[in-house]
């Protein structure tokens, strides 16, 4: 893919996420590779209204080439790509029902979202949470780092997920099967449900890996 058209892709993609809520403000940040570096969503820009041409690009080492300066949350989308190497794009919103999970007292830290559909646990699989750090910290960097060698997706305690995937569109599409998922199992608190069993979520794994 050209570089062109990946720019008129993040841009079409982020407006797509704009325009139905799943970002506001100036927050969220989109990264995809190509093939001398990346192009990532600029710091202080809406996704609702990119600049294909001001989308920044990056070289291989991270140092800005061309365009506007980066998200201030570059390292999220750096810690995915050198962790794992087939990444092909990275997405990371504040999106609210993501949020919201996200700083529930009770969720299980090795995994926050029950397997409540089999799309979910095909495009996600096992969410695990990292902790809460202020915003510029750098443990939260190392944290991130430390569960992108395992896992392609992680939720930041709150604050929202971070989700890489082989293309822009597989890290995009997670990245709302994760958002709706969370509003579903916020819907779903406090009534008898059944989940996937283990074994559902077992052969799903098997037989549609990440
Ligand atoms: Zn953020």
């Amino acid at each position: 893919m050209t570089e062109t058209r990946m720019r008129d892709d993040i841009t079409r993609m982020a407006k797509s996420l704009f325009d139905r809520g799943l970002t506001f403000g100036s927050s969220g940040n989109i990264s995809a590779r190509i093939d001398d570096g990346w192009l990532m969503t600029p710091t202080g820009s809406t996704m609702g209204n990119l600049d294909p041409a001001k989308i920044s690009k990056l070289d291989d080492g991270g140092k800005l080439v061309s365009g506007d300066a980066p998200t201030k949350e570059s390292f999220l989308h750096i810690a995915m790509y050198e962790e794992r190497p087939a990444t092909g794009a990275v997405v990371h919103l504040h999106s609210t029902h993501s949020v919201a999970v996200s700083s529930l007292a009770d969720v299980d830290p090795k995994n926050v979202l029950p397997p409540v559909t089999a799309y979910y646990v095909m495009k996600i699989g096992t969410l695990p949470l990292i902790p809460y750090f202020p915003p510029g910290d750098l443990d939260l960097a190392r944290a991130v780092r430390e569960m992108a060698s395992k896992h392609h997706a992680v939720l930041l305690a709150n604050h929202g997920p971070v989700v890489a995937g082989k293309s822009l569109e597989d890290a995009v599409y997670a990245t709302e099967e994760l958002e709706e998922t969370a509003k579903l199992h916020l819907m779903l608190r406090g009534l008898d449900t059944k989940y996937l069993t283990d074994g559902q979520v077992q052969a799903l794994k098997e037989n549609f890996p990440n």
